[in-house]
């Protein structure tokens, strides 16, 4: 079980503690609870709870169920919920806000996912797809553990075997296509 530090410096409830699920309950309060985000979703049948409900959760307010769940951090961002959701709530967004919340809370829990999707966005916006050799190896050195690789290795083979992973390296530099995108993006979103 994991202990959760509530120091979200943002809101707070009725009783004055810190608000930390604020931001994510008003992203999607009106859900009528339809399902249609679990049946929608191509990662559920690896979640711990439902999406639906995961957002039960989040207006209970039930913090350790929720970041003792693995759900959110199982989401891959498809939209396929977001894009069927009958209220056209964002819950593509508000999983990643809930990622961002669980980051901050338990980093050393989530530094592996964190810095897995960082290094998989830096190679997309560098080269337009992800490259999976340099992604890998920019993983790898993030994770500053020499055995890691060795631990992925027998799926790594898999992919290869089915020629899921491309053993060509990228060219150098990249061509940036996506630059503007993602500075767009990190405008709207008020990030770096
Ligand atoms: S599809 Fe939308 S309204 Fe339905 S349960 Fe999911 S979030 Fe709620
Ligand atoms: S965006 Fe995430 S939660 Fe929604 S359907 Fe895709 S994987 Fe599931």
């Amino acid at each position: 079980m994991v202990e959760i530090q509530r120091e979200h410096p943002a809101a707070s409830d009725e009783a004055g503690r810190p608000d930390i699920l604020a931001a994510v309950r008003k992203l999607i309060q009106p859900c009528i609870q339809c399902g249609t985000c679990t049946g929608s979703c191509p990662n559920e049948f690896a979640m711990d709870c439902t999406p639906r409900m995961l957002w039960r959760l989040v207006l209970r307010g039930e913090v350790d169920e929720i970041f003792n769940s693995r759900t959110f951090a199982l989401c891959s961002s498809c939209y396929s919920c977001t894009l069927r959701c009958p209220r056209q709530l964002p819950v593509t967004e508000a999983m990643a806000a809930l990622k961002q919340v669980a980051a901050r809370l338990c980093p050393d829990r989530y530094r592996s996912s964190t810095a897995f999707s960082k290094t998989f966005m830096d190679s997309v916006r560098r080269h337009g797809r992800v490259n999976e050799m340099e992604f890998m190896f920019f993983y790898f050195v993030s994770r500053k553990n020499p055995l890691l690789p060795f631990r992925f290795s027998p799926m790594g083979l898999r992919l290869m075997r089915r020629g899921k992973v491309k053993m060509s390296l990228p060219g150098l530099g990249g061509n940036d296509v996506l630059a503007p995108l993602f500075r767009a993006v990190e405008r709207l979103e008020g990030t770096p």
